[in-house]
């Protein structure tokens, strides 16, 4: 997925409908990242212009099916 994939999806997901796993930016910000729920891959979200992407922590991400 490029960047500006990332920032479409997370432009056109709904907060209701998007994953919001929480992440520590750099500054000590605390974002959610707003892929669809489900999506594969890593997290992510709209950081300003550019896109912020992290692994998903286990034990913090969605149960396993
Ligand atoms: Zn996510």
């Amino acid at each position: 997925m490029t960047d500006d994939e990332l920032l479409l999806e997370t432009d056109y997901t709904s907060y209701a409908n998007s994953c919001r796993d929480p992440h520590i930016a750099p500054g000590d910000d605390l974002v959610e990242c707003r892929r669809q729920r489900g999506h594969d891959d890593t997290h992510g979200t709209r950081a300003g212009a550019r896109a912020l992407r992290w692994l998903a922590q286990q034990g913090l991400g969605p149960l396993p099916a």
